[in-house]
């Protein structure tokens, strides 16, 4: 499924399979021609992510990056298939994942060493397959001005070490990867470089914006967030994040 959610900013959803895949955001103004992919996908995907985006009328001509909340396997599983479809596609990371990604270190990528070989049989991955050049690193703290629409970045490590998140403070939008989603829940903290404490901390953070559309990694999206909805999750999960 994949619909336009506002202005310049497009939802395709992601297709679980016995692992999950992560939604994909498109975001920019159609006319501006400079549009980016936010978050590619589970393995395989690539082909219905594409076609998705093609659907909805947008030329791959026109995407000029993808932009990765975080690098786990179920957002950059199929990084490769859209590269492949779109090569001039510069690729943007937080500068805590793009090392581990430039030097071929996969242990963000799969999380737990249990998984990577469950998923390495499975997909018949060999190592080295999450190997990317990143064309930008960024840090956090960024003002993108990204096809007509102005986007913050912040740095919300916890759930992964280099996750970000994308905020329109105007229309307050956030794109928070798989830290915060609907329904009060939140994305794990035992994985490799996560931690509970950083993940608490940058709960509190996005706590303190204002957001009205809540487009997460995973499960649905909220459009009419109540207010104080991230302040609130983050204080129901606190015990549990030390
Ligand atoms: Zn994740
Ligand atoms: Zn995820």
């Amino acid at each position: 499924m994949a619909q336009q959610v506002t202005e310049g900013v497009y939802f395709i959803q992601g297709q679980d399979e016995f692992i999950p895949d992560s939604h994909m955001y498109v975001i920019g103004k159609p006319d501006s021609k400079d549009l980016s992919i936010i978050d590619a996908g589970l393995m395989g995907k690539g082909d219905y992510k594409l076609g998705s985006i093609d659907t909805m009328g947008i030329e791959f001509t026109w995407i000029k990056r993808v932009i990765m909340t975080h690098t786990h396997l179920d957002h950059i599983g199929c990084l490769a298939e859209i590269l492949e479809e779109i090569p001039w596609a510069e690729l943007w990371v937080h500068e805590l994942e793009a090392r581990p990604l430039e030097a071929g270190d996969e242990r963000i990528v799969y999380g737990m060493d249990m998984f990577k070989s469950m998923c390495m049989t499975q997909y018949n991955l060999k190592p080295g397959s999450f190997s990317f050049r990143v064309d930008r690193r960024l840090c956090g703290g960024e003002d993108l001005e990204l096809g007509g629409i102005r986007w913050e970045v912040m740095h919300i490590p916890g759930h992964s070490p280099g996750s970000i998140a994308l905020y329109d403070r105007q229309r307050k939008i956030l794109i928070p990867g798989d830290v915060v989603y609907a329904d009060y829940a939140i994305g794990r903290f035992d994985l490799h470089g996560a931690s509970g404490a950083e993940h608490k901390e940058s709960l509190f953070r996005l706590g303190e914006i204002e957001v009205d559309i809540l487009l997460p990694g995973h499960n649905r999206i909220d459009t009419n967030l109540p207010p104080g909805y991230i302040a609130d999750t983050a204080k129901q999960w606190a015990p549990y994040l030390v």
